[in-house]
Order: structure tokens, then C-alpha cells, then sequence
């Protein structure tokens, strides 16, 4: 009797969803299950940063409506995080959007800029998200391939002119989720004079913008000359402050970009709860020591990973940041499968390539998200099944 409007249709369900349902099927059998499948950080919020929220939570302010887009003293704090960390200079009144963590933004910018069959360039492999928000509007995706010879960066000289010129928006993620590729000022640069000359609308996700490794701090796309006129960046606290569950994200940048998604949100949620904004300005504004923690944490266990990878004889390319590793998956298995056999045979779980799109079959993403004990455990019994010869 319930008639689903067309647009569900194309809205495919939470890829991770059937991951946690394989990974508990096997926990309710009592298995001791290594989940390094999904993108969960496993630290706390710091503390600090926590008794903010309980202190403000009293506020009786808070316990109205909040304003429209949010209170400005937390547009503010992003603003002053972004001139300190990247010299990036932003009105907090025009150019900051607040969100419920960048997931809202990257499915809204679509249904702010595609009518139904415009074009929407979508990297692959990719976060599935993008896909969810080109499918809302009713958007097409035109893929391109983040190939290992790459560097997992897209070949944009290899985008069809004309395709180009039809296309209205166009997704990029460095540090890169499901890669663990990182982006330079250079290929931004040439981000910008495609989007220039093609017209197109720049979303650069920046979730794992903390994360680099080998002492390299990942580039923000509004560093480069002439970002602001062409796109805009998602921000988020979900991985800098270990607040995922927060909710917290920002989308940075061209103003108009910038108001058209303020208007979604107004609509959908009026703005944030207002304990969560003024905690989430302390994280922005106050003590960074725990985010350069953090990112020299994830590094340990990269290398910790990695050491364990070689001993099994598993090869593959250590990431320059975000907390994934995408490893190649041995002869005679699709991602899927390999990822099934890992699961049943070895309690591991990992993500299979396949789930980030069609270039993502061969490979499969490992997170960061245990510590270096754990890792190193699932590393040698995965090195068990004796598929690697080492
Ligand atoms: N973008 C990428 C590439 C991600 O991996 C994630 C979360 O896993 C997000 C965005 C969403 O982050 P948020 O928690 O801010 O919604």
C-alpha cells in the first residue's frame, strides 16, 4: 500500500550496514572479532572538550531553538582554526556553513546544484556518500578512476571536454578515504583551472585533513589561489577531535555554495544544539596538542601495521594519511570474497574495495582503529591462511 517516491529507488543502503551484520554474526557466535572494516575512531573526545558540553548542557539558552545556521561564536572558531592551520582567510558570516557532521553537507551540495540528469563528477573509489546525495537530486555520476599509477589522484586531462562541460559539481577527498592518498598544492591548482574552465563546482571533502604521515601536513583545497570563487570544503570535528558522535562539520568557503546549504539545513534542522556548538568551539579554539596526538598515534599503528604486513609477505603502498590502508587482495578472489574469507576464517574484518566503486575491486581497506597490539594480531592471523607467501 506504501508507494516509495522514485528517488528511493535510487538510494542504496549503508554499504556498512551489511558489514556489521556479517562482523556481528560472527561476534554472537563468540567469536573474538578484529573489526578493522569501518571508519569508527576508537579514542575518546578529550576530556576537556567533554566537560565543556556538561557544563554548557545546564545553559537554559541552549534549551531553545537554536538560531537559524548556528551561533556565530562557533563560525568564528572554525574561521580562526582555518587562518592558523592553512592561512586561509573565511567570513564567519558568509563563507562557513555549520553542520550535522560533513555527511549532511556532501549529500546536501547535490540537491543544492543538480537538477535531475545534470552531471556530477564522482571519484572512484570513492566515499559512498557522494553517490547517495547525486542520487537524491536525481543527478547522473560520471566516475573517475583513482588508479594506483596515479597516485590515486584523478586524471583530469583524461575527462571528456564535452562531458566536462556538462557537468555541474565534482566530488575530491584528500587525504583520501579509501586510499590513503594525499593531494598537493599542484594538483589543486589544476582542480581549480578545470573547475574555472568547465564551470564546475568543487566539493573537496577534507575529513582527514589532521592526518598525514612522515611529516607531511595534508593540503587544504582553500590554500590554493581562486578556491573560494570555484568551491567549497567540508570540514569535520568526527575524526581531528575523535567526535564522531557528535556530529559536527562544517562547509567552508564560496559564499553562494555556502548559503544555499545554510537554507537546506535551516529547514531540515534549524542549527545544532547549542552545548555541542560551545564545546565543538573549544575544540577549535582551544589546547591542538591532542589532534598532533593523534595523528602521531594513527602513525605508530600505520607502521606498526605495516612491519606486521611485510613479515606475512602482504605488499602494498603505506598511505600518506587519513587512517585507511588499501591493500591488494591476493590471485582468485574478488574484494568481496576475500573479505568474507578474512572474516569466517581469520575473525578480521575488513572493508572490500568493491563497496567504494568499480576501481575499488582488487583491493580492500584496512582502518587504524585498533591499537598496535591488535593490529599486529589481526596481521598475523590473516599471515595464518598462508596466502602471501611469507
Ligand atoms: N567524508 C569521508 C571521506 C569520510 O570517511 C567520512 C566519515 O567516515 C565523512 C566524510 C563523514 O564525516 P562526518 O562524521 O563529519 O559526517
Amino acid at each position: 500500500r506504501i508507494k516509495p517516491a522514485d528517488r528511493m529507488e535510487g538510494l542504496p543502503t549503508q554499504f556498512f550496514a551489511k558489514l556489521v551484520a556479517k562482523a556481528n554474526a560472527q561476534i554472537a557466535k563468540g567469536r573474538d572479532v578484529i573489526n578493522l572494516g569501518q571508519g569508527n575512531p576508537d579514542q575518546p573526545t578529550p576530556p576537556h572538550i567533554v566537560e565543556k558540553l556538561q557544563e554548557a548542557a545546564a545553559n537554559p539558552l541552549y534549551h531553545k531553538y537554536p538560531p537559524f545556521s548556528g551561533y556565530a561564536f562557533l563560525k568564528e572558531a572554525v574561521a580562526k582554526r582555518y587562518k592558523e592551520d592553512y592561512g586561509v582567510e573565511l567570513d564567519p558570516a558568509t563563507e562557513v556553513a555549520i553542520l550535522f557532521g560533513g555527511k549532511t553537507g556532501l549529500v546536501e551540495i547535490s540537491q543544492c546544484l543538480l537538477n535531475p540528469g545534470d552531471i556530477c563528477l564522482v571519484p572512484d573509489p570513492g566515499y559512498p556518500d557522494y553517490w547517495s546525495g547525486v542520487a537524491l537530486a536525481g543527478g547522473e555520476m560520471s566516475f573517475m578512476p583513482l588508479l594506483e599509477k596515479n597516485s590515486y589522484l584523478p586524471d583530469l586531462s583524461a575527462i571528456d571536454p564535452e562531458l566536462a562541460n556538462r557537468a555541474k559539481l565534482m566530488f575530491m577527498n584528500y587525504p583520501n578515504n579509501p586510499t590513503g592518498a594525499v593531494a598537493g598544492a599542484e594538483f589543486y591548482e589544476d582542480v581549480v583551472q578545470f573547475a574555472r574552465a568547465h564551470d564546475v563546482v568543487v566539493a573537496s571533502d577534507f575529513a582527514y585533513g589532521a592526518i598525514g604521515y612522515d611529516g607531511v601536513k595534508p593540503v587544504s583545497f582553500l590554500q590554493t589561489p581562486g578556491a573560494k570563487e570555484v568551491g567549497v570544503e567540508f570540514y569535520t570535528l568526527s575524526k581531528t577531535y575523535n567526535m564522531a558522535g557528535w556530529r559536527v562539520g562544517f562547509a567552508l568557503g564560496n559564499a553562494e555554495v555556502v548559503a544555499m546549504i545554510n537554507l537546506i539545513q535551516d529547514h531540515y534542522y534549524c542549527s545544532l544544539f547549542g552545548g555541542i556548538q560551545e564545546a565543538a568551539a573549544l575544540a577549535l579554539t582551544g589546547p591542538q596538542d591532542c589532534v598532533a596526538e593523534l595523528a602521531a598515534r594513527y602513525e605508530r599503528r600505520r607502521n606498526a601495521l605495516f612491519e606486521a604486513l611485510d613479515r606475512i609477505g602482504w605488499k602494498a603502498e603505506r598511505p600518506g594519511g587519513s587512517f585507511f590502508c588499501w591493500l591488494p587482495v591476493p590471485d582468485g578472489y574478488t574484494s568481496e570474497q576475500f573479505a568474507d574469507k578474512l572474516l569466517l576464517e581469520a575473525d578480521v574484518v575488513v572493508a572490500p574495495g568493491v563497496g567504494f566503486g568499480t576501481h575499488g575491486e582488487g583491493y580492500v581497506r584496512l582502518g587504524l582503529l585498533s591499537d598496535e597490539a591488535r593490529l599486529t594480531e589481526a596481521v598475523e592471523r590473516i599471515g595464518k591462511l598462508g596466502l602471501f607467501g611469507g
